[in-house]
């Protein structure tokens, strides 16, 4: 082997969901909003100039919108290319004790990648036989714990007694909670950030806020870690938020109706969504996001999968061990969730 190939970081890389070049399908595949950005952002568009100048580095309009609309100190708010961007610079920034991290098993499959990448030790924790976390996982000593709420791909929340329970016994790590989903029906910790300095709350526009695209994430936090954060993110590209971002993601924090109007739609469509499932002999764990991870008492996932792909409908499949029978189903709008429960019924011969 030819020397220099030897010092070649190796990774194996988180792979996303499927993006299909053509436009007739109908995509439930990586929990997009099937509703358009507010018009507020389409309005802005227009407004958008001077890309030939560097954009803020601190992105202070989209702090200052997100503060503002949350209650905070600007100094406890950071953003970033997508939540994505967030949690990897939190990994790099908080996760540095050289003990092992704790997340569960089976959880969002970017943690295990961004630990690998950057070196930091860590411990799965299993979740239990209904994929709930077991808070008391996380009580001993540890480098670090991070999980998403509502947990992905299963959709289930913790309740904030058990955040809180699990900040009680981690008062010397920092305690990241991922709330890529939140705004499906959950309660964020957010209020617990007046009461522990070492809580990190994520929070992205790519789901609740039709903005996948943009690429926008922002961690709550004590203005210490957000301080933190803001120093390393310097040290790697102090420009990662581009302009448009900038603007647009502040025109949609302030645009508060179209973002409860959509959430609610996508949240009544999940229940009338959960109702046809079971009646065609799904099971799922009851999901407070915007997809619902189902298996069928009869019929193989992966056959499901395939057989929904060979129509343009496609959902994500994960072929891993303990949840390789199940499917995550984005819930798409009306239509889009009638189209898929009739095929369906045609091909459960139901
Ligand atoms: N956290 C979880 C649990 C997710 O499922 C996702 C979506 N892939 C993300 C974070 C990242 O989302 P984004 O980078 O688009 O904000």
């Amino acid at each position: 082997m030819k020397e220099w190939k030897k010092n070649i970081r190796q990774v194996l890389p988180y792979v996303p969901g499927e993006q299909p070049k053509q436009t007739d399908v109908i995509k439930l595949n990586t929990n997009e909003n099937p509703y358009p950005p507010s018009p507020k952002v389409q309005e802005m568009c227009r407004q958008i100039d001077n890309l030939r100048l560097y954009p803020d580095p601190a992105a202070a309009r989209l702090v200052n919108a997100i503060a503002d609309y949350k209650g905070l100190d600007s100094s406890q708010v950071f953003v970033g290319v997508g939540s994505d961007d967030v949690l990897a610079l939190s990994f790099l920034t908080f996760f540095n004790s050289g003990k092992p991290i704790l997340f569960p098993d089976i959880t969002y499959s970017f943690y295990d990648v961004w630990a690998d990448l950057f070196r930091i030790p860590y411990e799965t924790k299993a979740l239990d036989e209904e994929f709930r976390i077991r808070k008391e996982d996380y009580y001993g000593e540890n480098g670090g714990v991070i999980f998403p709420n509502p947990n992905a791909p299963t959709g289930i929340l913790m309740p904030l007694a058990d955040i809180r329970d699990i900040l009680d016994h981690n008062q010397d790590v920092i305690v990241i909670v991922d709330e890529a989903y939140i705004d499906f029906g959950g309660q964020t910790a957010q209020e617990l950030l007046k009461e522990y300095e070492n809580l990190l709350v994520v929070q992205t526009f790519s789901k609740s806020r039709s903005l996948a695209g943009l690429r926008i994430g922002y961690a709550m936090g004590s203005p210490e870690l957000i301080s933190a954060l803001h120093n390393v993110k310097y040290s790697f590209n102090s420009y990662t938020m581009n302009q448009p971002s900038i603007l647009l993601g502040a025109a949609s924090v302030e645009d508060d109706d179209y973002f409860r109007e959509t959430t609610a739609k996508i949240i009544a469509t999940r229940e009338w969504f959960k109702d046809e499932m079971r009646k065609l002999g799904f099971t799922f764990p009851d999901s407070k996001a915007n997809f619902l991870f189902a298996a069928h008492e009869s019929v193989p996932a992966k056959e499901i999968f395939e057989a929904a792909r060979a129509e343009n409908i496609y959902v994500r499949y994960f072929p891993k061990e303990r949840i390789d029978n199940y499917l995550r189903i984005t819930i798409g709008t009306d239509e889009e969730m009638r189209k898929f429960v009739g095929f369906l019924k045609r091909y459960l011969h139901k």
